[in-house]
C-alpha cells in the first residue's frame, strides 16, 4: 500500500495542528460533529426523493464512543459517507474556502490564530491525536474504504469492512504531558460538556453510552454502574429556543463562530413572527463591517432555513442593500425543503419575510438611536455611509425609509446630528438646512462661505462623505426646509435691500467683470460682486445643481473619464472688500496688472475651494512677477 502525500497547502495545515499551541483544542470536537451532521444532512435531502436510502428521518444520529484503554474517541455517523475518491480529495486536499492565506515556511507553527478564526475542519483531530482513521461507506457504492494518517507524512486508503452507509472517524488521542492534559477528552463528563457548549443546536441527536453510578437495591451504600444511552445535544437551533433561556453570551458565542467575527455584534435582534408569515429570525449587527464589506466581493444575505433544515446559505433576497450589513439566520415553517434559487425569488411567502425583516431591522435601529446614542453612533461611523446610500440609490426610492436614521456632523458641539435634531432647533429666521462639503471639517471651515452662516448662528453640516451630498439631493428637503449648499451659487442671506444694492453693484461695474470674464478664458461662466463673504475676497460658487464636491466624486468613477461632468463655476468677489476698489483703478489705468490681479484672484479662490490650480507653474511665475 503506497503512502499519499498531502497536497502541499493541507500538509502546512497539517503542521501547524500538530504543533499547534492553541488553547481552544477542544473545538476539534465542534468540527468533528458539524462534518457529522452535514454528512446526515446530505443523505437526508436525498432521503426526500429516493426511497432506496431507508432511513426514517429520526433515525440520523451522530454517536460518540470513547475507550479510556485504547485511547480511542470516535464519531460515527449514518450519513452520506465518501468513496474512495472522496476521501482522497476532501481529506487529502483542504477545501480551499478563501478562509486560508499561508503566509511563507518559517511562519507557520505561530501563526495559529488562524484557528481561532476560522472553522478549520478535520484536519484539527490532530492537534489531539497521534492518528487518526476514517472509515466510510458511501450512499450507493458496494465498497468501503479506511484513509489512514499519522500526521504530515502522508496518509493511506484502503479498502475495508463496514456494513453500514456512513462514516467512523477514530481519535487516537495523544498521551498527556507535562503542559498538557489529553486525557480529558476520553472523559464522558468532559465531552458531554463540549458536546453541549458548541454543538447543542445540532439538530440531529449525538449519542454516547453514559456511565452512572447507582445504589444498588437493597443493599445500602453499595453502588453499581449503570450505562445508558444519552442524547448529550438538545437539538434546538438557538433561534428556536425561548428568549429567556439564552444568555447574551450565547448569542455572542453562536455569532462569533457561525459569522467569523472576532467581536461581540453591537446588536442582537431575536424575533419569532406569526401570522401571515410564520419564521423565526436571530438577526446581528456587527460592530465593525468585514474587512472585504466595501468591495464587490462582498456578498449580502441571511442564512436560509427550512424547519431547522439549511437550504441557503446567502438568501441575498432576505435583505435590502442598506443593510447588507445585517448577519444572521431565518427559519421558516412556510418554505419547501427543495425549492430552487430561481423559484425562491419569486416566492411570495419570501419576499413577505424580508419586508417584515426589514421592518425589524429598522424599528430595532431607531430604538437605539433613540435610547443608546452611543452605541448608535458607533454603529452609524462603521455603516452610516450604507445607509446614505440607500437613500440615494434606486431614484431615492426608500429615502423616506431611511432619513430618520441619517447622522451628520455639525457644527453644533461638534456631535453627529440627525436632521429631525437640525430642524428642531432652527432659529425662526432660519429658512433652510445649510450644508458646505469638504475632505475634512477643518478643510471645511476655511470655506469663507461658511462665515456668513455662522455669523447668523445657524448650525452647519460637514458633509465629508462622498456620498453624502448626493443623498441630500435626492431628499430634497426636510419637513419642508431645503437643503442649501453654501457654495451653490444662489446662496444668499442677504436682505432685499442688501441685494438691491448689490446687483446696483455689479450693473455699474459691468465693463469690469465682463473683461474678467474674458480673461479667464472659459474657466468661469460669470464673475460677480457678492455680498455672502465676511473678510475674504474672493470664493468659487457653482450653479446649475452640480458642485465642486460632486465633479470630483463623479469623475473619480471607473469610466468617467470619456464623460467627465463639470461644475459651472462663479468667481464671486466680495463687493465691500478693498480689493474691489483697487481692480476699478487697474481696469481703467493698467490692463496688464489687472489680467495678473485677475488671474491671481482665481488661483486664490480655487485653493480655498480645495479645487486646487490648474497650473500651479504658472500660478508661480505671476506672484513671482508682482513681487518683483
Ligand atoms: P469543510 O467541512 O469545511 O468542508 P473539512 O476539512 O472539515 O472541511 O472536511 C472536508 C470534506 O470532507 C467535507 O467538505 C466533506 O465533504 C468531507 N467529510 C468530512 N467529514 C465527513 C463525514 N463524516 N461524512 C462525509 N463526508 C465528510
Amino acid at each position: 500500500m503506497r503512502t499519499k502525500q498531502f497536497k502541499s497547502e493541507s500538509k502546512k495545515l497539517m503542521d501547524m495542528m500538530i504543533n499547534s499551541i492553541y488553547t481552544h483544542k477542544e473545538i476539534f470536537l465542534r468540527e468533528l460533529i458539524s462534518n457529522a451532521s452535514d454528512a446526515l444532512d446530505k443523505l437526508y435531502f436525498k432521503s426526500l426523493t429516493d426511497n432506496s436510502v431507508g432511513i426514517a428521518a429520526d433515525d440520523f444520529v451522530i454517536r460518540i464512543e470513547l475507550d479510556k484503554d485504547a485511547r480511542t474517541l470516535k464519531v460515527i455517523d449514518n450519513g452520506c459517507g465518501m468513496t474512495e475518491e472522496e476521501l482522497d480529495t476532501n481529506l487529502g486536499t483542504i477545501a480551499k474556502s478563501g478562509s486560508f492565506n499561508f503566509k511563507n515556511d518559517n511562519e507557520k507553527v505561530e501563526d495559529v490564530d488562524i484557528i481561532g478564526q476560522f472553522g478549520v475542519g478535520f484536519y484539527s483531530a490532530f492537534m489531539v491525536s497521534d492518528e487518526v482513521t476514517v472509515e466510510s461507506k458511501a450512499f450507493g457504492s458496494d465498497g468501503a474504504f479506511r484513509w489512514k494518517s499519522k500526521g504530515a507524512d502522508g496518509y493511506t486508503v484502503e479498502p475495508c469492512e463496514k456494513a453500514d452507509v456512513g462514516t467512523v472517524v477514530t481519535l487516537k488521542i495523544r498521551e498527556s504531558t507535562e503542559d498538557e492534559n489529553y486525557d480529558e477528552f476520553l472523559d464522558q463528563y468532559r465531552i458531554s460538556a463540549l458536546v453541549r457548549k458548541y454543538s447543542d443546536y445540532i439538530r440531529h441527536p449525538i449519542k454516547m453510552k453514559y456511565t452512572t453510578k447507582k445504589p444498588v437495591e437493597g443493599k445500602e451504600g453499595e453502588y453499581e454502574d449503570v450505562v445508558e444511552d444519552r442524547t448529550l445535544n438538545s437539538m434546538v437551533p438557538i433561534w428556536k429556543k425561548d428568549k429567556k433561556d439564552i444568555k447574551p453570551e450565547d448569542y455572542n458565542n453562536f455569532y462569533k463562530e457561525k459569522f467569523f467575527d472576532f467581536t461581540d455584534p453591537i446588536k442582537v435582534i431575536h424575533t419569532k413572527t406569526e401570522g401571515q408569515a410564520t419564521f423565526s429570525a436571530l438577526l446581528f449587527i456587527p460592530e465593525k463591517p468585514p474587512f472585504d464589506y466595501y468591495t464587490k466581493e462582498f456578498e449580502k444575505g441571511l442564512q436560509l432555513y427550512s424547519r431547522g433544515v439549511l437550504i441557503m446559505d446567502k438568501c441575498a433576497d432576505l435583505l435590502p442593500d442598506y443593510f447588507s450589513f445585517v448577519k444572521g439566520i431565518v427559519d421558516s415553517e412556510d418554505l419547501s425543503l427543495n425549492i430552487s434559487r430561481e423559484m425562491l425569488q419569486h416566492d411570495a411567502q419570501l419576499k413577505l419575510i424580508a419586508k417584515t425583516v426589514e421592518k425589524r431591522i429598522k424599528s430595532e435601529l431607531e430604538k437605539m438611536l433613540k435610547s443608546e446614542r452611543e452605541t448608535y453612533e458607533k454603529f452609524f461611523s462603521a455603516f452610516g455611509v450604507q445607509l446614505k446610500f440607500g437613500a440615494y440609490d434606486a431614484y431615492g426610492a426608500n429615502k423616506d425609509n431611511l432619513k430618520d436614521l441619517l447622522l451628520f456632523t455639525s457644527s453644533h458641539e461638534n456631535k453627529y446630528v440627525t436632521l429631525k435634531e437640525y430642524t428642531e432647533r432652527m432659529p425662526e429666521s432660519q429658512t433652510a438646512i445649510y450644508y458646505a462639503c469638504g475632505e475634512t471639517r477643518e478643510k471645511i471651515d476655511v470655506l469663507p462661505q461658511t462665515d456668513t452662516v455662522k455669523s447668523k448662528g445657524y448650525e452647519l453640516l460637514y458633509l465629508t462623505d462622498n456620498v453624502d451630498e448626493f443623498a441630500l439631493k435626492m431628499l430634497g428637503e426636510y419637513e419642508g426646509k431645503k437643503f442649501v449648499n453654501v457654495c451653490d451659487n444662489d446662496f444668499d442671506l442677504g436682505t432685499d435691500d442688501e441685494k438691491k444694492e448689490l446687483t446696483e453693484k455689479n450693473e455699474a461695474a459691468k465693463d469690469m467683470l465682463a473683461e474678467m470674464k474674458k480673461t479667464l478664458d472659459g474657466k468661469v461662466n460669470d464673475v460677480r460682486f457678492t455680498g455672502k463673504l465676511q473678510n475674504h475676497p474672493v470664493c468659487l460658487t457653482s450653479e446649475g445643481g452640480i458642485s465642486l464636491e460632486m465633479e470630483k466624486v463623479l469623475n473619480s468613477m471607473p469610466g468617467a473619464k470619456e464623460n467627465a461632468v463639470k461644475a459651472t463655476l462663479v468667481l464671486e468677489i466680495n463687493a465691500e472688500h478693498p480689493i474691489t476698489e483697487k481692480l476699478k483703478t487697474l481696469f481703467d489705468n493698467d490692463k496688464d496688472t489687472f489680467t495678473k490681479y485677475t488671474k491671481l484672484l482665481y488661483d486664490e479662490a480655487c485653493l480655498i475651494s480645495g479645487k486646487g490650480l490648474d497650473n500651479a507653474l504658472e500660478h508661480s511665475n505671476l506672484v513671482c512677477e508682482l513681487m518683483m
